[in-house]
């Protein structure tokens, strides 16, 4: 029989706040649903217990700085751990999918941390993949967030990763956090394509969000042939959401799920806590399961009206042409400091909206035919403007891409006495068992 495995970590003793929308209770009524529905009997349905995500897992994903110590991580390495533990038993074949209901949520974190942001300091699913590839050596995983907010954080840390096929469905990001996901994002110079981002009206309702599924999503993922499928499960498209404007129904979910057929699926976001998660969650796990979820009902239903499917069908149409249009635009140039070797460079901002305040990111990518391409992120915090630097060397590098790596590992490190060295600076080699962070104050830790 093919089994469904389940993964509770509610977090009762860790939030934002009391009146926080990402609060203890979050998972409480859906706890009590599952049980009550019987769905715990059913025999397909195995029970998982968490775990706590070991550091070198975490740092494998993401640059943690000065370095993890300098974060509150408790409750979320336990979430990360919980979707190691699902992944795990999916990789040694023990389940056929798995749900991870796990809180707090990731797909704000991205490749560097320096707060929390969306309420999220961890990224779940990319520790997960990154884990997945460097201990199962998987080459082709696909990610589908289905969160109501654009994964951005997601998207920073697979964007220049070929290996990773990266797709976002969202409320438009005109009208809703965190501001990005728009189709023009196609992926860095050496992913291309391998980042598709979907952002939807306000007002999406199960038909349309179905329609973009079947017509959109699926062929690019069957072009993909992924390895693994993993579904960023967000349930904040709810029509009752108070974060969001959407229309999605619980048996729309079970649908969705339905159609994706993830392996493995993450809770993300949802903050409908006695309306929506309760029979969203039901709906999801029962598809999983090769369940019957047409009779999952809430007990309120739908207080505005949906896009029209005609004007949606003409959203998708341009959208679409839009997407395809896209072209990518990328200056090479020498970088002295940077072993006078040519890289792509990009600058932007982080904004933590958690505490309020922003990083400034100079991100440096070694365009490269053979292999994802060294990426380094140099990281500046105010008021000090200190910077730490994130030096990666992509899964299965081709040996340029992972000698230069090396060398900037050495470089930025011996130079750490010079005045404008960094604080900190880790290097993430995807192809080593070892993860090195160097702080000035401690020296080298290996995770
Ligand atoms: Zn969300
Ligand atoms: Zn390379």
């Amino acid at each position: 029989m093919k089994k469904t495995a389940l993964m509770f970590f509610p977090a009762f003793d860790w939030s934002l706040g009391e009146t926080h929308p990402e609060r203890e209770e979050r998972l409480l009524y859906t706890q009590e649903q599952l049980f009550e529905e019987g769905v715990m009997d059913l025999p397909q349905i195995v029970q998982l217990n968490p775990t706590v995500a070991p550091l070198q897992a975490v740092c494998r994903a993401q640059a943690l700085f000065p370095g993890p110590e300098a974060h509150d991580l408790e409750a979320h390495r336990i979430a990360a751990g919980s979707a190691l533990v699902m992944g795990d038993a999916w990789a040694k074949k023990e389940i056929h999918n798995g749900f991870a209901l796990v809180r707090p949520p990731g797909h704000h974190a991205g490749a560097v941390v320096r707060g929390n942001r969306g309420f999220c300091t961890l990224n779940n699913e990319a520790i997960l993949i990154n884990h997945l590839r460097s201990r199962y050596g998987y080459q082709r995983i696909a990610v589908i967030d289905t969160d109501v907010h654009h994964g951005d954080g997601t998207q920073n840390i697979f964007y220049h990763d070929p290996q990773v096929l990266f797709i976002s469905l969202h409320q438009d990001g005109r009208t809703l956090y965190p501001g990005s996901g728009f189709a023009e994002e196609k992926g860095g110079p050496n992913a291309w394509g391998q980042t598709l981002n979907i952002p939807l009206p306000p007002g999406t309702g199960d038909e349309g969000y179905h329609y973009i599924l079947e017509n959109w999503v699926l062929p690019r993922v069957q072009a993909f042939q992924p390895q693994v499928i993993i579904n960023s499960a967000g349930q904040d498209n709810h029509y009752s959401d108070p974060l969001a404007r959407m229309n999605v129904t619980a048996r729309g979910y079970g649908k969705i799920t339905e159609l994706l057929q993830p392996h493995i699926a993450v809770l993300e976001g949802g903050y409908s806590i006695e309306s929506a998660l309760p029979y969203v969650n039901l709906a999801i796990l029962l598809a999983l399961a090769g369940e019957d979820y047409s009779q999952v009902r809430e007990p309120k239903g739908p207080q505005r009206a949906p896009v029209q499917f005609e004007a949606f069908k003409r959203y998708y149409q341009e959208l679409r042409s839009q997407e395809e249009k896209a072209k990518a635009n990328w200056t090479k140039r020498r970088v002295a400091s940077l072993l006078d070797q040519e890289w792509v460079s990009d600058a932007y901002s982080v904004y933590y909206d958690t505490e309020g305040f922003q990083e400034a990111r100079q991100e440096y990518i070694r365009p490269c035919a053979h292999c994802g391409g060294t990426v380094v992120i140099m990281s500046k915090l105010p008021p000090d403007e200190t910077v730490s630097t994130l030096i990666r060397i992509p899964f299965q590098a081709c040996d340029p891409c992972a000698q230069t790596g090396l060398e900037l590992w050495q470089l930025l490190t011996e130079k750490s006495g010079a005045k404008h060295g960094s604080e900190a600076v880790l290097l993430q080699n995807q192809n080593s068992d070892e993860i090195l962070l160097w702080q000035r104050a401690k020296g080298v830790t290996r995770f």
